[in-house]
């Protein structure tokens, strides 16, 4: 309560703005997400840069938030929209394809082994279309995801797992269909259990992040990817990669990293240095008996692709973004600063001697409040607290720190310095004395 009040006092213009858009934003917000920052209103900023933002009142936060990964690449590099302007004279979208969309398709089959590209305007997209793409080329009418997971607001992943059941999460409003028809649902890291569901050969793919990053980051087992790979093959049902998030372990994800083989894999989010794209690739199996069924009667749109898919703008800024944002050096020094930021955080935990966990996967760096990593999506749920998580953030937030509101997840991006990193530190020791 104490922080709350100190953030209503700090914040008198974005209190006006919250309050003028009760009339016509619904809920104040014009993304229902947005009123999940621990504050009792939202910010409105003003401006972003690399990774500072400011909000109307004139506070600068250091932003290890980073639009949630959108902005992964630092808010609007300047190797990327200095050139990207010139685009803007040159014609945004035709639904015709430009040289871009050939050239970005080349540079991510390079760096994560898929021959085939096809580009949406958000992940969640690419994820519903490598869903559907799934279904109709295995004939199968069920996808399989893991307690905990988030994929994007795609109805048959929107699932919880509850006693045993799959469910439409909590909040999900007005689910079309029962989840029961559509998704099962099982634990990460249990082979049992994922081999238990595969068996019955009605499942068209396992949708899946290489590491859990929903639920604050929960890595795999030691053999777990390598067995989800063995099984999805011994069951006829494909694996399909989302490194919307995981992108961070490096240029080619945990696809490469890790040397996997999906046989679909999406991206989005930071893909565009925040100019909206989801892209997904496939192999040259199910790309080809993609290709078979868009030659029948499905040639009409084949329930997948969009007006503004694959637009010039987009497809521009994810070139200039690969070319010269997403580079190897960049993903070296974001994981350096990851390192930086974890061990920080350490031993502020440890001079306290709290029960709290640090995970990190490249660049991407969070907390739980339990005392070992968790194992899967249910353990890590545990690992949140309602009054902790919301406290550590709104403190940071009224001492110039943003963290993802979710939970307590710090990302790096190439503008982030170790200066900036320190700072955090300083104040997550100041809020842990604090409380
Ligand atoms: N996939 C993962 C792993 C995500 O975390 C998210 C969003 O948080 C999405 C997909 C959906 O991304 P978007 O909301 O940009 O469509």
């Amino acid at each position: 309560r104490r922080e709350q009040e100190v953030f209503a006092r700090r914040n008198p213009r974005s209190q006006a703005l919250a309050q003028r858009a009760q009339s016509h934003l619904p809920g104040g917000v014009p993304m229902p997400w947005m009123t999940r920052y621990a504050g009792p209103f939202p910010l409105f900023l003003s401006w972003a840069q690399g990774a500072r933002v400011q909000d109307v009142d004139g506070h600068t936060y250091l932003d290890f938030a980073l639009g949630d990964t959108g902005a992964m690449t630092g808010h609007s590099p300047g190797a990327v929209v200095t050139e990207l302007q010139a685009r803007l004279l040159q014609g945004l979208t035709a639904m015709l394809p430009t040289e871009d969309a050939l050239w970005v398709a080349e540079e991510l089959s390079q760096r994560f082994g898929l021959p085939f590209w096809q580009f949406t305007l958000s992940a969640t997209d690419a994820n519903r279309a490598a869903l559907r793409i799934a279904r109709a080329v295995t004939g199968r009418p069920k996808v399989l995801v893991f307690h905990g997971c988030y994929h994007g607001t795609v109805d048959e992943a929107f699932v919880a797992l509850e006693g045993g059941i799959p469910r439409s999460r909590k909040g999900n409003l007005g689910p079309p269909v029962d989840p029961l028809l559509t998704t099962k649902v099982v634990e990460w890291n249990d082979p049992q259990a994922l081999e238990g569901a595969l068996a019955e050969k009605d499942v068209a793919a396992v949708l899946t992040e290489p590491v859990l990053t929903n639920v604050g980051i929960v890595h795999p087992a030691p053999g777990f990817l390598e067995m989800l790979r063995s099984l999805t093959r011994k069951y006829g049902t494909l694996l399909v990669l989302d490194e919307t998030h995981t992108l961070c372990a490096g240029p080619g994800g945990c696809t490469a990293r890790f040397h996997l083989e999906p046989d679909l894999l999406t991206l989005g989010k930071a893909l565009g240095s925040g100019v909206p794209i989801g892209a997904y690739g496939l192999s040259r199996e199910v790309a080809e008996a993609y290709a078979e069924l868009l030659r029948g009667p499905h040639a009409d749109t084949a329930g997948v692709g969009g007006t503004l898919a694959a637009n010039a703008f987009s497809l521009r800024a994810a070139r200039l973004t690969l070319e010269r944002v997403l580079t190897e050096e960049s993903f070296a020094r974001m994981e350096a600063l990851g390192e930086r930021f974890q061990a920080g955080v350490e031993a502020v935990i440890r001079q306290a001697g709290l029960p709290w966990h640090v995970t990190r996967l490249g660049g991407r760096v969070e907390y739980l409040f339990r005392p070992e990593a968790a194992e899967n999506g249910t353990q890590a749920l545990e690992g949140q607290d309602p009054l902790l998580d919301p406290f550590i953030h709104l403190f940071l937030l009224n001492r110039g720190v943003l963290l993802t509101p979710f939970h307590n997840m710090a990302l790096m991006s190439p503008a982030t310095t170790e200066a900036m990193v320190d700072r955090h530190t300083e104040l997550f020791a100041e809020a842990v004395a604090s409380l």
